[in-house]
């Protein structure tokens, strides 16, 4: 008996101890997962929330503060009022009139014949098409080339699939003041050559580029096929600034040159062609068996896109098909327009002794701050990087919105590049005057 209760008393002893080591480890388990570790910060939710909170004058984030034009307008509040359908879900990968409408006007600039059913994916935002594109390529311990500066969210996008990014910069071909162009920027193709290895799976480029502007040449675009084909690697092209080019640029597509199209992910957004970022609707553009992946993730994430939205960028695109080249196409319009907003900030900053670097495209204009000494007061943020303290500062003190440069550079690489800000000028006039205002007031110590 006495044996019995001995042991009965040393199997609760085991029990107790049991459940509280198991009680200490659900206790001390984390109820995240890793993955969202060392991505969390985000400068655009930092620095437009900033821009809000001391209601600046906004040439921060890249948006339009003007309206999309007339025609998606009216296509979009014509979807609206037309009929149940256009409220209800429609195909999983694009609303067929937007698919069919993407490969038809990108059949003709890739010079290959796209499938709109198989060779297109519609998603959220180009956003959305990058994400799916990292998650259906990108295996843990691939290696992903990303040439900096890039658009921030590839890093963290090939962070949490397990890929390691490595980085390879755009350097001034030209030392010093003479470095007036985005186009005076290029890659060392001894460098990216030495990036390659056999775990490489992609590279990713932009073009135009946020935030430099810089249109990647034929000859440049040649560089990185060439590198794509020796190594089997993929390219995934972000193309969303693809219209908007000045002083006679052309971009060119990388899908377009020999070889290419079956190892190339272009990414465009329906937002960035019609000035409409809030319609989010994006897409990739893929040979049918690499694309068939990225769909994979899709439906089994997002699943359907808005309708309305889609049905209104197909509108916009069957109408820029028809016009496509002339002066009446939306195309060739924004960025007639812009090519002037452009020169006005880039005038406004050379008149307050800010150097920028002017844009061959897209959305935005870096310039350089070096020059400028301030005295930021708050000795708390000083291990912050010097373009991070310069622009809260001057939202701050000056109500004057912008982007750290740094932001769109690794760790590894961001102090060498911490001394220009970004400039959106995709703004009515009204807005660059008020920026041109503080800016002035500012020179005359004001
Ligand atoms: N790529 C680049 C280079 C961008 O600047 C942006 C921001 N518009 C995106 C992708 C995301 O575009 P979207 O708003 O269509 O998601
Ligand atoms: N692409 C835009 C920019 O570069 C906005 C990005 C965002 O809001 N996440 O400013």
């Amino acid at each position: 008996m006495g044996i019995i209760r001995n042991l009965a008393n040393h199997l609760t002893v085991i029990r107790q101890s049991l459940t509280r080591n198991h009680n200490k480890i659900i206790m001390s388990r984390q109820l995240h997962a890793r993955r969202t570790e060392g991505v969390d910060n985000n400068v655009w939710v930092e620095f437009a929330q900033l821009a809000a909170d001391y209601k600046a004058v906004n040439l921060g984030q890249g948006f339009p503060d003007f309206s999309p034009p007339k025609f998606v307008q009216e296509a979009f509040v014509k979807a609206v009022s037309g009929g149940p359908l256009m409220h209800q879900y429609t195909r999983a990968f694009g609303h067929p009139r937007l698919v069919k409408s993407l490969a038809k006007l990108f059949s003709r600039i890739v010079g290959h014949e796209i499938d709109p059913m198989e060779d297109i994916l519609v998603t959220v935002g180009a956003y959305q098409a990058l994400f799916c594109a990292f998650q259906a390529v990108v295996n843990e311990g691939d290696e992903v080339i990303i040439v900096e500066p890039f658009f921030d969210c590839y890093q963290p996008m090939v962070k949490m699939v397990g890929g390691k990014a490595v980085y390879v910069p755009l350097r001034p071909k030209v030392e010093g003041s003479a470095v007036l162009s985005s186009g005076d920027w290029g890659l060392c193709p001894e460098e990216l050559a030495s990036k390659f290895t056999p775990r490489t799976k992609a590279i990713v480029i932009n073009t135009p580029n946020n935030p430099l502007g810089k249109v990647y040449k034929t000859e440049e675009l040649q560089v990185i096929a060439d590198l794509c084909i020796k190594h089997n690697a993929l390219c995934i092209s972000d193309e969303v600034y693809e219209w908007l080019t000045y002083d006679g640029t052309k971009h060119v597509k990388i899908a377009s040159l020999p070889g290419m199209w079956e190892r190339t992910i272009t990414i465009g957004s329906g937002g960035k062609s019609f000035s409409a970022t809030g319609w989010k609707v994006g897409w990739a553009i893929s040979a049918g068996k690499i694309l068939k992946h990225m769909k994979t993730i899709h439906q089994n994430s997002v699943f359907h896109c808005a309708t309305a939205a889609q049905e209104a960028v197909a509108q916009g695109f069957e109408r820029e098909y028809e016009l496509f080249g002339a002066p009446e196409s939306y195309f060739q319009q924004l960025p007639a327009m812009l090519h002037h907003r452009r020169m006005k900030l880039a005038s406004c900053l050379e008149s307050v002794g800010l150097q920028p670097i002017m844009p061959e495209g897209g959305y935005f204009m870096i310039a350089d701050i070096s020059s400028i000494k301030v005295d930021f007061g708050d000795e708390s943020s000083k291990d912050e990087s010097y373009d991070f303290r310069f622009v809260k500062w001057l939202v701050k003190e000056k109500g004057l919105a912008t982007i750290p440069v740094s932001a769109f550079y690794s760790p590894e690489h961001s102090k060498e590049f911490d001394k220009y800000i970004r400039f959106c000028f995709v703004k009515e006039d009204s807005t660059l005057d008020a920026a041109g205002e503080i800016l002035k007031k500012w020179s005359q110590g004001q």
